[in-house]
């Protein structure tokens, strides 16, 4: 390929990838999970709010176009912005980060980030969010607020400081366990051999997937909607009848499917090094 047409395929990607999917951006209405868990996210990018006596908790702040989307789904819900108390992420990606610093200004909420993250959320280049991190985290901390407490489970590979949340919710005198996966995916132009910014890559998606096998899960949710089938979820909560996002045999499925894919790419790559898939 020439330079030229290398040039084209970079420009036309980075383009791609700023217009995204119109989900990451459409608004749909904010609900309940179950419990003290909501959703207050786009139609694909998660955001969760977690309401305590004491604040509330918000996981992800979607790009900065999208906070005021996110401001209306925790009104729409009956609660004030002002009370976020403490501010949480998946991972360090714009589609889940970018809004945090100004999520973090709106409300004077905490940030708390895993360690292997915080210089990507602290970063001022261009498209990150140039936060402050208040609290660094590391696996298995376990974050509190008036009585809810969530534990951050280190599921590197997407990023260095990938994040799934893990949270009991009292819900009709039971308690149910809450994955919040922070992404087990490979993405195009990921570098699984012979990447100089990220040489354990490899090594921590595979450490990755027996760790979120092994979580106990009833509630599975991810990072993107799309991750748990959440927009048919909606409609079979609509309809009735058993709570849909009560999901362990699909989250295993899940898991189990993104690890097989994570498998062939590096199959893939070890038989060809230096052409990550496009
Ligand atoms: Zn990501």
């Amino acid at each position: 390929m020439t330079r030229r047409a290398l040039t084209l395929l970079f420009l036309g990607s980075a383009f791609l990838y700023a217009q995204g999917n119109p989900d990451w951006h459409r608004a749909i209405p904010a609900f309940k999970i179950a419990g003290n868990l909501y959703y207050v996210g786009t139609a694909d990018l998660a955001v969760y709010l977690i309401h305590t006596p004491q604040g509330n908790i918000v996981i992800n702040s979607n790009f900065e176009e999208d906070v005021p989307t996110i401001r209306k789904g925790i009104e729409q819900l009956g609660f004030a912005y002002k009370d976020t108390k403490i501010l949480l992420i998946s991972h360090a990606h714009g589609d889940h980060d970018a809004g945090i610093g100004i999520m973090q200004k709106d409300t004077g909420a905490k940030l708390m980030v895993m360690e292997q993250d915080v210089a990507e959320v602290q970063s001022k280049a261009k498209g990150r969010p140039g936060a402050h991190v208040d609290r660094v985290l590391h696996d298995g901390d376990v974050v509190e607020l008036g009585g809810s407490k969530l534990t951050a489970h280190l599921t590197a590979g997407h990023t260095p400081g990938c994040t799934t949340w893990t949270m009991q919710v009292p819900e009709g005198g039971k308690t149910l366990n809450a994955v919040i996966v922070g992404s087990p995916n490979v993405n195009a132009g990921y570098f699984l051999v012979g990447n100089k910014k990220y040489p354990q890559i490899a090594e921590d998606y595979n450490r990755t997937f027996p760790a979120l096998k092994k979580l106990p899960c009833d509630l599975f949710l991810g990072a993107h909607g799309a991750y748990f089938g959440m927009l048919a979820k909606i409609d079979k909560m609509k309809a009735g009848g058993a709570n849909p996002f009560i999901d362990p045999a699909g989250y295993q499925a899940y898991i189990t499917e993104r690890e097989s894919a994570f498998r062939t790419e590096w199959d893939r790559q070890k038989a060809h090094p230096g052409s990550p898939k496009q």
